[in-house]
Formats: structure tokens, sequence, C-alpha cells
């Protein structure tokens, strides 16, 4: 860091921005980061910004015959934090299927089992036996406290070793488990350290199967060990896969890595004539990640794999490889290495227009519809819609949470809602428009209004049902639409980059998005953090008066619930195509209740609509007016 001229022009602009900070309510959580220089008003990470990383050395074993995991690992944990660490907290996520732990979905009593064994635990030069003693290690829930010995000092690294087992679930999927007899998706699979941060401390929220995830960035160096016959995808890059792979599937790999049409990688002849695995194989799989937030993997003895690239990066030509793992009895999934394809090329150069971030993405046909860094589990589908937009929508993921750290426990809108909008960009070019505008429009329109429509900023954990997927996924992607409609795409993507770029790696909080649009437009949106984010309002437009004298019209358009969404209104005329005029939902800036829009026309009016496909209402009956006076 240099202190020039640059910096003191920083604090300039924080100064002349204390206004805007000034009317958004900030709790005393957020008061108390940005007094430290954590984060800053400018929306740009404080000078004192800091985060915590864990670098994971892992030895995988996986026997699909009894389902057995077991693994060894060394965890290299970074506390870059001002504080000493009195305590670690590790997540231990598969004890999600552990009997006796809090969960908010059912598990069957046959995919309850004893949870993950820890074998060895050593931190520093500490070796840890004993895991129910709350002086030194006990569990809660699915969460694992170490009181160590030796506290971990500000600025300093500490190393763990682990050596764990559990067995895999193969029903009662959450995420993670068998797929098919032979094909297993598999995550939240090893011990990782929780996430100590600069807003709350350590992270001591329990996995319950319902929120997503908070994850540390770091390296991964991961060796997975399977049977001869299985084949593995995973997040990173391979190494030394010709040791493991075929020579002709070794040679059509290397032909997808320069082809932007898809290869047929391994198809079912491959199997066939046993030509997809190795003679030598020894079953150990290697893959390497850099700076990701998490590691997954998948395992199949028979699923057949296309690839293709897609430039990435016009500038540097960066390509990105870019695959589908399926089972051919899922005649959707024949297209959806496809669909990848073209997701990735869009995100790339058109939404959030930003070149892909990683330099491959695996969709495996599995058993949900989740993302992981270069990876994805998505179910199969009834329709080539449904496929489209899944598609698109997990992958889109790979900027938010994964290009961006987002905390998903706390603040879902924050990547769902991005998902949410980029699909609903992405999808319609692929010839598969949403069929209830914004992903889902009309669920939003139906709690729209009622006590489960909360403001946007509610903590995630402390809702679920309709409340928790409205506001991450209908009303977040709304939110960021709106946004655009009003600032134009110029403005808009100068502020969504601006945000992506200071923000790549790190861990914002909505702060430090407001207040990076804020700076990044010049604009003061306080007004509309405010109401969309903090107050009760919902999204309630009508025509209250109009009338017409002359070829003159006017227009009084009323927010009812008070959200600031645009006006688009439609006319309709004796002779003549109708005509549509718009404006942003700036219109309703500081608190404005009225709009009247005043418009001439050559031809008689004979009906006025307010409103459009994307635009949520929740009465609709007062949208028109039919061309008698209305006062
Ligand atoms: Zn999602």
């Amino acid at each position: 860091m240099r202190y020039s001229k640059r910096i003191a022009f920083l604090f300039a602009i924080a100064f002349s921005t204390t206004s805007f900070s000034q009317s958004i309510y900030q709790s005393a959580t957020v008061r108390s980061a940005f007094k430290k220089g954590t984060r800053t008003i400018t929306g740009k990470p404080g000078v004192a910004y800091w985060q915590n990383s864990g670098d994971y050395n892992i030895h995988v074993n996986f026997n699909p015959a009894t389902n057995l995991l077991s693994g060894e690992e060394t965890i290299v944990y970074s506390n870059n934090s001002p504080d000493t660490l009195k305590r670690l907290i590790i997540r231990l996520f598969p004890d999600h299927y552990k009997k006796g732990v809090k969960r908010s979905d059912e598990i069957a009593e046959k995919d309850q089992n004893d949870g993950v064994s820890i074998e060895q635990l050593s931190v520093g030069n500490e070796s840890i036996t004993n895991f129910s003693n709350n002086k030194k290690a006990f569990h809660s829930n699915t969460n694992l406290i170490v009181i160590p010995k030796d506290m971990v000092l500000p600025h300093t690294k500490i190393n763990l070793n682990v050596k764990w087992h559990y067995t895999v679930n193969t029903g009662s999927q959450v995420r993670t488990g068998m797929v098919d007899s032979g094909s297993y998706f598999i995550a939240y699979f090893f011990p990782r350290l929780a996430v100590y941060d600069d807003m709350n401390g350590w992270d001591d929220w329990n996995y319950n199967g319902l929120q997503e995830f908070y994850n540390d960035f770091g390296n991964f160096n991961v060796e997975i060990k399977v049977p001869f016959n299985d084949v593995v995808w995973a997040t990173g890059e391979r190494l030394g896969e010709e040791a493991n792979l075929g020579p002709a599937i070794m040679q059509k790999l290397q032909q997808a890595k320069s082809s932007d049409k898809i290869i047929h990688v391994i198809d079912p002849a491959d199997y066939a004539t046993n030509a997809v695995i190795n003679s030598d194989n020894t079953g150990i799989w290697r893959f390497k990640a850099t700076g990701v937030s998490d590691f997954a993997f998948a395992v199949s003895d028979h699923y057949v794999w296309d690839a293709s690239s897609v430039l990435v990066d016009s500038l540097t030509k960066r390509t990105t490889l870019v695959s589908a793992a399926y089972n051919t009895k899922h005649k959707d999934y024949f297209d959806v290495a496809n669909q990848a394809h073209q997701s990735v090329y869009y995100m790339s150069h058109l939404y959030p227009k930003v070149a892909f971030p990683f330099p491959q993405i695996t969709v495996f046909d599995g058993t949900d519809q989740m993302e992981y860094p270069m990876m994805v589990n998505d179910n199969p589908t009834e329709t080539h819609k449904d496929a489209v937009q899944l598609t698109s929508h997990e992958i889109f993921h790979s900027y938010f949470p994964f290009y961006m750290g987002i905390n998903e426990t706390q603040y879902a809108w924050m990547d769902e809602g991005w998902a949410t909008i980029g699909e609903s960009v992405i999808s319609p070019i692929m010839g598969e428009p949403e069929d209830e505008g914004i992903y889902s429009k009309t669920r939003y329109e139906h709690i729209s209004g009622t006590d489960k429509d909360m403001p946007l900023i509610t903590n995630t954990k402390l809702y679920e049902g309709a409340a928790y997927l409205s506001n991450s996924y209908g009303k977040g992607g709304l939110c960021y639409w709106v946004l655009q409609d009003m600032l134009g795409d110029k403005l808009y993507f100068k502020a969504l980059h601006q945000y992506m770029s200071d923000w790549h790696g790190k861990h914002p909080i909505p702060y430090d998005f407001f207040y990076s649009f804020n700076n990044a437009t010049g604009k003061d949106l306080n007004w509309f953090w405010r109401t969309w984010f903090f107050d009760w309002v919902y999204a309630d437009l009508g025509i209250t008066k109009a009338a017409q004298q002359n070829g003159m019209i006017k227009v009084t358009v009323t927010n009812k619930g008070g959200l600031p969404v645009p006006v688009y209104l439609t006319f309709s005329f004796d002779k003549g195509e109708p005509k549509t005029v718009h404006y942003g939902a700036d219109v309703w800036k500081d608190g404005k209740t009225e709009f009247i829009v005043t418009q001439k026309f050559p031809n008689k009016i004979t009906f006025v609509r307010l409103g459009n496909d994307l635009t949520p209402d929740k009465n609709g009956e007062d949208n028109v007016w039919d061309g008698s006076d209305k006062k």
C-alpha cells in the first residue's frame, strides 16, 4: 500500500458521501466496521480490511461398495485478523446426517448415522483425542469447537491435521449423496474451519440443510482414490489425468480443450470397449484449485461426458472447458453441455459481462439444484425449458457467491437474487423465456404485502418457507432489474463492475454493495436502498385519475404499496399501434406517492394499461383505464 494522492482523494470522497451513509439504517455491527476502517462508505474495502484463509491438502478415499469415505488433510489456516483466536470452529457438514442433530428437513431413519468420526486431530503440535470435553473440544450440532493450547496470534498461521471417516448417504439427498448405483455427488466431505470475519468474529452458524454457505477462500490440492473403473469430476484442474483416462479419451479431452463444438469425450461405446480407464490407473485422481471457497467431487462408472471450450476473455484469449457428465437415460441432459457452453459465453460477454472466472466447469447429472466452484449438482428435468433455466441459474453462481465471497447464510439475495436475474436474462437468448417475468414475479406478488414480505435486509437465517424463497430469489432478482431499468445499462454495468472488481475474492456485505453503487454512479441511491431493503413496503401501483382532452392525456399513477418500481404505461388508440412510455423507479424518490404522466398523441386513446410482464404488482385491477374519465 502506498500513501499517495490517491488515498487522499478517497478520503475526500468518503467525506463528501457522509450524507449518503446517514440516511440508511446501520446496525451497531456495521458502524463498528466503518469505525475500524475494514469497510468504507465509498463502497471499497477499507485500508484495515482483512480476511482469513485456509489452504487444504486433502487425501480422500471413497469406496462405493461400502459408501465409506475416509480422509486425511492438512489445513494451513492464516489468521490475518488483528485478534487472538482462543478457540477454533471446525465445520463437520456430514453431521447433517448424524442422529439427533437439528435439521430443517426430514432425513429418513436409514440415512441417519453416527456422523463424522475424527480418528486424529492435531492443532499445531497439540494432539486432541477427546471430543466431549467442553474445555478442550466438543460438538455443537454440526460444529466442532476446539480450544487449542496455543492461541492463534494475529497475523500468524497454524497447521491442523485431521483424519476422519463417515458414511455417505444413499438416500435423503440434501445437496450430496448417492445418485444411482455407481454414481455419487460428494460435497461438504472434509472438516474445515468456519469463517472468522470483521463483522461477527467466528461464524458459529450450524448447518441445517436450509441456508447455503459462507466460506473462506483458499487453495486446494486434492487426491481422490476410487475403485479402478470409476471416473472422477471435481472442482479445479486435473493433474496427471493421463494416468487415469485411457489414451483415446485423453485425445478427445485434448480436442475439447480447443473446440467450440461439443466433443463426446466419453460415449457409451467407450465403456463397451473398455477404453475409458487407462490400464495403469491407480484409482487416484488429482485436482488443484486456487482461490476458491469450496471443493466438491463426483464419481461415476457409467456416465458419459460431453465437453467444449468457450472463449471467455477476448482480450487474453482465455478459454474455459465446459462439461456435462450424465446418465444417457436422462434425455434432457443431451443438450446440457450445449446449454452450459452458451451460459458461460453469455455470462462472459453479456451479463454480468465479466470473463468467466474459472478454467473449467462441470454440470453433473445429480440429485439437487446446487452450485459449487467449478461443479454443479443438477437433477434431470422434465422439460427443455427447465433444463435451460436450471443450467444457466446454477452456472451463474460462479460469480455470486464464488467470484464474490458472499455470506449466503445471512444475505441469500446477494447470490440467489443475482442467479435469478442472470437466469432471466440468459435463458430467453437460448429460446426459453421465463413464464412469470423475472423468475417468480407471480410468486412474489402472491406474498407481497403480507407479513412474509419482509425487508430484504432481514438476516436470511431468521426466515423460512415462502419468506425465504421470495426474499432470496424473486424479490432479490427484481430489485437488480429495477435498478438496471432505472440507471440505464451504461451506468448500471459501470457500478456492477466496480462492485465486482472491488470485492472479487473478498466478503462483501450489503452496505458494500449499496455504497459501491452510490459511489460508482455518483448518485445518492440511499432512498432506493432504504425502501427496497429496510422498509415494510410492497409493489402496488394504480391509475387513480385519467382524462384526455384535445389529444392530451393526463394520467395519475399512485404508488399504493410504497415499493419503488418502474412505471410502464401502454396507450391503445382508435387506430394505429399501441405505444408504451417508461419512467424509472426514481419517480418515487424520497417517498413520493403520486406521479402524473402527461402525453400528447395524434389519435384518440381508447385504453391505458399500467405495468409490464416484469413489474410486480399486488393488485392489477386498478392498472387499467378504459377511456372514460376517472377521478
Ligand atoms: Zn441459486
